[in-house]
């Protein structure tokens, strides 16, 4: 039983959210809309952390103390591509003095058994056959058996669709066969028409992005989602964005986490500097107040930094992910954290917040409590929708 605790509410305006979220009940647009505006952000942290504990211990029998991590690996295996997105410092043309094309040994060459997961996502080859990104999962699969594999975004999806000239459900039926287990939720960035226009427009919107998320959860794949802030987009963006990824979400229940993804200005001169700590840490908390049927929110050390990861995990985070190994994309865009962390400082960094440890897999699956816990294995399985 989750106690409830009181708040100290500055803005009056939250009291009746907070009635809301203690009675279990699902916030509407307008109050998503009031989570983003508010300045009371300790308050606001407080209802997020009293959701995010109540979800966690609902899920996995674990109090809500804890924050997951994994031992994983991001490889993108190029960053050359036929798109052009204005947000973008990763991509480049295949003239380049910075293009790149990883082979199949370099690839494998950066794994290693005690690996839990591969992240695999990179620009879209004008010449790579689709044949080309299956051996990627197939190596991967006969090489290092128990790894388990995250694979290419929607976006990515809808252009092997293209370029194989079969439809997105083909796509998917060859990634399964070749070792596929779980999507990532990138290329969602901000489901506005009026942004993809501006930033994005040779990508797919949300129509599609929803649309092969659902043929995914359709099919048993697990997927993620994220959202891309801090350029362009209005909180009114941001609330209906999260209203459309919740829609889903209580249509196929396939989505495992959220993770907000703040924008790296990098190059682009989109904007002068990167969202605020404050503005990433109500992002959390909001995402973890309206998307009430995502099992999981992530503080993306990457972007936020490890030290508002650290905080974010007291504003409905419950996952900091993991140790990347070598992250490219945003530091292509000049993010200031590193490019991979040990296992020992994902530790320290979620005891630093007060948090107990839990190593995961790909599903979320437990595989260690960290400092003990009185809940004895065997925890909950998640798998395939
Ligand atoms: S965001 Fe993705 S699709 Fe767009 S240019 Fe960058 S790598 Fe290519």
């Amino acid at each position: 039983m989750e106690r409830i605790q009181e708040i100290d509410f500055q803005d009056q305006r939250l009291i009746p959210i907070w009635e809301r979220v203690q009675r279990g009940e699902r916030i509407e647009r307008k109050e998503g809309l009031l989570l983003f505006q508010t300045w009371d952000l300790m308050a606001l942290g407080k209802m997020a952390d009293f959701a995010k504990r109540k979800k966690i211990s609902g899920l996995s029998g674990l109090n809500g103390d804890v924050a997951y991590f994994i031992i994983d690996r991001q490889i993108n295996p190029t960053n050359i591509c036929v798109y052009t997105c204005k947000f973008c410092d990763f991509a480049v043309r295949p003239w380049d003095e910075k293009a790149y094309e990883m082979t199949l040994q370099e690839i494998l060459s950066k794994l290693s058994p005690e690996i839990r997961e591969v992240h695999i996502v990179g620009g879209l080859h004008p010449k790579w056959k689709f044949d080309q990104y299956l051996n990627i999962l197939r190596e991967i699969k006969v090489h290092f058996p128990t790894i388990q594999i995250k694979a290419w975004t929607a976006v990515e999806i809808a252009f092997f669709s293209k370029i194989a000239k079969i439809p997105v459900e083909k796509v998917f039926e060859r990634l399964l066969d070749a070792g596929l287990n779980t999507m990532p939720g990138g290329g969602a960035e901000v489901f506005s028409e009026r942004v993809r226009q501006a930033l994005f427009k040779q990508k797919i919107g949300a129509k599609d992005w929803l649309r092969i998320h659902r043929i995914a959860h359709g099919m048993g794949i697990r997927t993620n989602a994220t959202l891309l802030y801090g350029h362009m987009e209005t909180y009114e963006e941001r609330v209906d964005h999260l209203v459309k990824l919740r829609e889903l979400q209580d249509e196929t229940g396939g989505f495992l986490t959220f993770i907000p993804l703040t924008f790296q200005p990098g190059h682009t001169g989109l904007v002068k500097r990167q969202a605020s700590a404050l503005e990433d840490l109500r992002t959390l908390a909001a995402s973890r107040l309206l998307l009430d049927n995502f099992p999981h929110i992530k503080a993306y050390w990457v972007m936020l930094g490890e030290d508002t990861a650290g905080v974010g995990l007291h504003f409905g985070a419950d996952d900091i992910a993991g140790t990347i190994g070598e992250e490219r994309i945003a530091h292509a865009a000049l993010a200031k954290s590193p490019v991979g962390l040990t296992r020992e400082r994902l530790l320290e960094m979620i005891r630093g917040a007060g948090r107990t440890p839990v190593e995961r897999d790909t599903y979320f699956n437990i595989l260690r409590v960290y400092n003990g816990h009185h809940i004895p294995p065997p925890w909950p399985r998640v798998g395939r929708v």
